[in-house]
């Protein structure tokens, strides 16, 4: 016997059993509350109407009908075939039901025994209309007179997130078992004043609606509540996530002293950006500030973030405090640690590289060196994430290109300091509202403005032999080009793999120096192509996209990106950023043989639009549900079925609320929010827990 709480096992439910309840654990559902909370990722109309739908709403063909006559059609194959005709509101349909053979069990028995004359059905199935009736191939029926028919036909359905082996067919009618046993337990979490300013249900109706929708309507106000939900108890986390940073002190001082950074701006060789100064300033009144310091910088490709995050490094050296680099790639953590000691030669700052390719020999020295307080900036890869990399005194962290890192290794980094201040570098252009939600623990510094002298890329489409001939104008005229493809082999007929074109190009121009790089290659061979090409030696590189972040050759001139419709806007923005970096005029050419429909017009609005903030809009207007320009989630903030951009006036009303609700009791201590916060915790302790750490 169950006991009666939202704590009750599932396997203890009526038709669950063990093997069910572990695929049910699989999706993170044992409990009761679970089941309740589990959400639809879209919803099924089966009522047979003709109404305009919302995007989460998908419309399924129903026929309901009474049999007329039913029977085997003998064919010679291995499925079995039976067919019924029924005659309903709509005219007489033609059901045929495909079994296959299985042994000496006759699969048609159960058809045989249910299709009787007289009785009615519903059936689901893709149906053909032809001459005088319909056809339809029924993947699923059901009798008019199931016991809660409304469950699976007749009615607006709930579709969950799940795995093949648990039919839709079981969860629906254990969603429904549990929402009407267990669902009168369930309490109000949202404050009183918040249900009445949103005109919200209460929780327990809203909840019955949202797995069993009596309407569009019902749907749509559970749908808005369940989406208001999501984005309001994350923001309650980040608000006291932030609200304990803020509280807590790191314990050092730090007093700018310019020892450091005069002699480094002398010798940069240009002047910062109005918005690079701005950004300078926020980063250095938090890091002087008693608490530490949550900043993500944000600013288009090549805009000039990498001095920036230096100027808070040398800030950190000149008081004597660490600072721990991280890039995403072996490339990309290289060449930082080249320029930045190009740009500190001469001064007294103690610069290090960690990868993973550096010798066992180099990594112990540096390992000591870096515990003993003898490394002033350590630049690498994840290896610095490493349990055994220790620092004497982590001032600073800096993350470079944070869309590929998540929470966990922010935090890993972070950790390796005492309340370390951090800094976040990102390229990818989050509109505000965005921004919030999955980065609500962070403050943000933009810069929204080039380097001065800084050409506009001239962006086309082209045939590959267009391309190559520009490619060839190109080079002549003293440039130098990638040539980026989606693949290192050849996979897929219609996709160019970098081995194949590279061993075309060598054939078909002789002349012009070339030579490959892609990921899985050696490191100290990828280096040695990419000193080469910076050195001009090499005139054309063929790449995958290992070329996407951070490369910075100031020669390159043209990109060619094979197979474009391949890439989202945010890698072919990303890709395009590695040309138009020195004087002479880049261009960029997008080749693709046949795009479809939506990559066409992903195409058409690379070439027109040359800045990450008007393409980022413009992709939020082409996508799909997916990935948002370039943002990978990472599991770090997941939401089940709010969505940013579809749903961001939900998002305002809810950080509206927060902001007032939390005005009041910041860190939701107050008896009155005792349910809101024990929900949250529910929701999003272990990320605030993680969050807390990092
Ligand atoms: P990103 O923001 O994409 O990381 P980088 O930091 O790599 O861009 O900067 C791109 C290039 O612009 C680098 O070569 C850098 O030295 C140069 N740069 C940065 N700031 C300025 C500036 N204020 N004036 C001129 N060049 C600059
Ligand atoms: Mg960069």
């Amino acid at each position: 016997m169950p006991q009666f709480s939202l704590n009750a096992d599932l396997k203890y439910l009526k038709g669950v059993g063990p093997a069910r309840a572990a695929l049910l654990s699989y999706l993170g559902l044992k409990t009761a509350r679970d089941l309740l909370r589990y959400l639809p990722s879209k919803w099924k109309d089966r009522r047979g109407l003709n109404e305009p739908l919302p995007h989460y709403v998908e419309k399924e063909s129903v026929f309901k009908g009474k049999v007329i006559s039913a029977c085997q059609v003998y064919t010679s194959s291995a499925v079995l075939v039976f067919k019924a005709l029924l005659k309903g509101d709509k005219g007489e349909a033609e059901a045929i039901f495909f079994r296959k053979k299985k042994g000496r069990f006759d699969p048609l028995i159960p058809l045989k025994k249910d299709f009787t004359p007289e009785k009615e059905f519903w059936l689901m199935g893709e149906p053909e209309p032809d001459f005088l009736k319909t056809r339809i191939k029924v993947s699923e029926y059901y009798p008019a007179d199931k016991e809660n028919i409304f469950l699976h036909a007749g009615s607006i359905i709930p579709v969950y997130p799940s795995t093949q082996k648990l039919s839709q067919k079981f969860l629906r009618e254990l969603a429904f078992r549990v929402i009407s046993d267990y669902l009168p337990l369930e309490c109000e979490f949202l404050p009183q004043e918040i249900l009445i300013k949103r005109g919200f249900l209460p929780a327990q109706e809203s909840i019955k609606n949202i797995h069993f929708p009596p309407s569009l309507n019902a749907l749509e106000k559970a749908r808005e509540r369940a989406v208001y939900e999501e984005f309001f108890l994350m923001l309650c986390a980040w608000g006291i996530k932030r609200a304990q940073t803020r509280v807590s002190d790191k314990g050092r001082i730090y007093e700018v002293k310019k020892n450091l950074l005069s002699p480094f701006k002398n010798r940069l060789g240009f002047e910062f950006t109005a918005s690079q100064k701005k950004a300078i300033n926020e980063i250095f009144s938090d890091m002087r500030s008693s608490a530490p310091m949550s900043r993500l910088l944000q600013g288009d490709v090549g805009c000039g973030k990498t001095v920036v995050a230096l100027s808070a490094a040398l800030l950190a050296c000149e008081n004597g405090h660490q600072t721990a680099f991280m890039a995403p790639t072996e490339i990309l953590a290289r060449q930082h640690y080249e320029t930045i000691s190009a740009f500190l030669s001469g001064l007294n700052v103690r610069i290090a590289l960690l990868t993973s390719s550096i010798k066992p020999s180099e990594r112990e020295l540096i390992k000591k060196q870096a515990q003993a307080g003898e490394i002033d900036i350590l630049i690498g890869t994840h290896s610095l994430i490493e349990r055994e990399i220790l620092f004497e005194s982590l001032g600073l962290v800096i993350i470079d290109e944070q869309h590929k890192f998540g929470v966990r290794q922010r935090a890993a980094l972070r950790g390796k300091g005492f309340n370390a201040d951090m800094l976040i570098m990102t390229a990818t252009p989050i509109p505000r509202t965005m921004a919030l939600s999955l980065y609500g623990d962070l403050d943000i510094s933009i810069i929204n403005e080039m380097p001065p002298g800084r050409k506009p890329v001239k962006t086309y489409t082209a045939s590959r032999r267009e391309a190559f001939e520009m490619l060839e104008k190109e080079i002549k005229a003293g440039g130098q080009a990638y040539v980026v493809h989606p693949a290192i082999e050849e996979n897929a007929a219609e996709i160019r793999s970098v081995k194949k074109e590279f061993e075309f190009f060598l054939k078909a121009y002789p002349q012009i120096k070339a030579a490959m790089v892609y990921g899985t290659m050696k490191y100290s061979q990828k280096e040695e192509v990419m000193r080469k090409f910076a050195a001009k030696e090499i005139k054309v590189l063929f790449a995958t996209q290992v070329v996407e972040v951070g490369i910075d050759v100031k020669s390159a001139t043209m990109m060619i990106i094979q197979n474009a419709e391949r890439f989202g806007l945010a890698s072919l923005h990303q890709l395009r950023g590695r040309v138009g970096r020195g004087e002479r005029e880049s261009v960029c050419i997008a080749v693709s043989e046949n795009p479809g429909p939506l990559a066409s017009e992903r195409l058409k609005a690379f070439c027109r639009f040359l800045d990450g903030f008007s393409l980022s809009r413009q992709d939020a207007m082409l996508r799909g549900h997916g990935e948002i320009f370039g943002v990978r989630q990472h599991g770090d903030i997941e939401f089940v079925i709010a969505d940013i951009y579809s749903d961001r006036d939900i998002l305002m009303k809810a950080y509206e609320d927060k902001q007032e609700l939390m005005q009041n009791d910041p860190l939701l201590k107050n008896q009155e929010n005792a349910l809101l916060r024990k929900k949250m915790l529910e929701m999003y302790g272990d990320k605030l827990k993680l969050i807390e750490a990092g």
